[in-house]
């Protein structure tokens, strides 16, 4: 956007009331960062960002700052946040502010190699230079908690059946709201419903360009939350809320389009696969280990992770197979060809989105590039099996602790490579101070510590 640009969006906004811009970005816990300027600041700061640490790299995700990472050693220095001023939203539900995604430069002006937002355009540049093009969508499962009359204690809004419109009229102004001011923001739902876990609720957003899904899943979270607040209710995205209780997943849906072709689709492999469309599959299936260390990477998704959740416990692909860690979504007559769609279950919202959808799009790149051919698709559930069924069929569990969900991010040098090194050893040094602080907690205290992050 040119100067003269930004300048008319800032004095429009100001004629509407608008008296902040709120510039957003994720970290590497999944945590949303801002800073707030008056909206007379945009111009300026626009041109030359604003001042923040270079220490956002290594905050662990209860705000410690590690330094278990060489590149990142010291307090001193200093980046700058530049708002990406053509994706600058006026809140719906904010009416004061307006938000805007920002991206992380050096003090100079340079690339910085740990802003987030790099890593998923550095993917989507990779793959138009193969002639290919992505779309990606979220679905965000979250709880919604309200209130006892009187007292502090936080109760789900609705204990009844789920799926049902009882719970919906439970939180009838909200729901109101929320689809208002999604709309009002330029996101586009897909619907939205009541979960099954107690107060748990689902939005699924249609999906759109890798990068403005990525952005759109962040605005999304801010005007849940918005709306809630306005309704008395508070809104949990933590992969596991309570122990014992059903998880949130933020599964996220990939296709893979070459020109103007859905390759998910059309193909005679199983379920209608194209060859590309197989390898995509097959790539995420060789990488999913490191993968889902970035799209699921907390405490909290650890926990999440079971068999029979239909949180993505097993490393195998069905069609339309909910138990799957990756169940394709054919193209059916009904809905068109261009809808097949590949869901990642093990995905929540403790990933950054923008790295998250970077390390899906690398595998499944890395997939095509090497022409990978995927197993047969499973219809069961692994997890009803016993392990020698699952190791005949080379099926095993994704990891069920930090250290070898690490372990699987840090050998393979593809996903690596795609995070750049800078930022994935930073990203492993915060998960390991993270451990470092849960060392002494219970599982329900650390569960407890994630529930108001994201
Ligand atoms: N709540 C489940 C999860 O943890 C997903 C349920 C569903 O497939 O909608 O991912
Ligand atoms: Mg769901």
């Amino acid at each position: 956007m040119t100067r003269e640009t930004v300048r008319a969006v800032a004095e429009d906004l100001a004629a509407q009331g608008v008296v902040g811009v709120t510039v957003v970005w994720v970290d590497n816990n999944g945590i949303s960062r801002s800073r707030t300027v008056p909206v007379s600041r945009l111009e300026s700061v626009a041109e030359r960002g604003i001042g923040i640490t270079p220490l956002f790299a290594v905050f662990d995700s209860l705000d410690g700052i590690t330094f278990g990472h060489d590149g990142l050693g010291t307090p001193s220095g200093d980046i700058r946040l530049v708002p990406e001023c053509d994706r600058l939203v006026r809140l719906y539900g904010q009416p004061g502010f307006a938000w805007v995604p920002g991206r992380q430069v050096a003090a100079d002006g340079s690339p910085w190699p740990y802003d987030q937002r790099g890593v998923l355009e550095r993917q989507v540049e990779r793959g138009e230079r193969l002639g290919l093009s992505f779309l990606a969508g979220y679905e965000m499962e979250f709880q919604l908690l309200r209130p006892e009359p009187g007292s502090e204690q936080l109760r789900p809004t609705h204990e009844g059946p789920s799926y049902g419109p009882l719970r919906m009229l439970a939180v009838d102004e909200f729901a109101e709201q929320l689809l208002r001011d999604l709309g009002g923001n330029g996101i586009e739902v897909n619907q939205f419903h009541g979960e099954y876990g107690p107060g748990q609720y689902e939005l699924s957003i249609v999906a759109a360009d890798p990068v403005t899904a990525a952005d759109h899943q962040v605005l999304a979270r801010q005007t849940i939350h918005a709306a809630a607040r306005a309704h008395g209710l508070r809104a949990s995205f933590a992969p596991l809320v309570e122990l014992g209780q059903v998880g949130n997943g933020w599964h996220l849906h990939t296709s893979v389009s070459r020109a103007g072709q859905n390759v998910l689709s059309g193909g005679s492999g199983p379920g209608e696969l194209g060859p590309e469309g197989a390898a995509y599959l097959a790539g995420l299936l060789r990488d999913l280990r490191a993968v889902v260390a970035v799209t699921a990477p907390s405490l909290s998704s650890l926990h999440r992770r079971r068999p029979g959740y239909w949180s993505g416990a097993y490393d195998f692909w069905g069609v339309e197979n909910r138990e799957a860690a990756l169940r394709l979504v054919p193209g059916s007559t009904l809905v068109g060809a261009g809808n097949a769609n590949i869901e990642l279950k093990p995905s929540d919202a403790s990933a950054n989105p923008h790295l998250a959808i970077a390390a899906v799009l690398a595998a499944g790149l890395g997939g095509i590039e090497d022409g990978l051919t995927p197993p047969e698709p499973v219809a069961q559930d692994p997890g009803t099996w016993t392990e020698h069924q699952r190791s005949e069929r080379g099926i095993a569990a994704l990891p069920s602790t930090m250290a070898e969900q690490l372990d699987a991010l840090m050998s393979n040098k593809r996903i690596r490579t795609a995070l750049g090194e800078e930022l994935a050893d930073a990203f492993r040094a915060v998960r390991e101070a993270d451990v470092a602080w849960a060392a002494e907690r219970t599982d329900a205290e650390v569960l407890a510590a994630h529930r108001w992050l994201y």
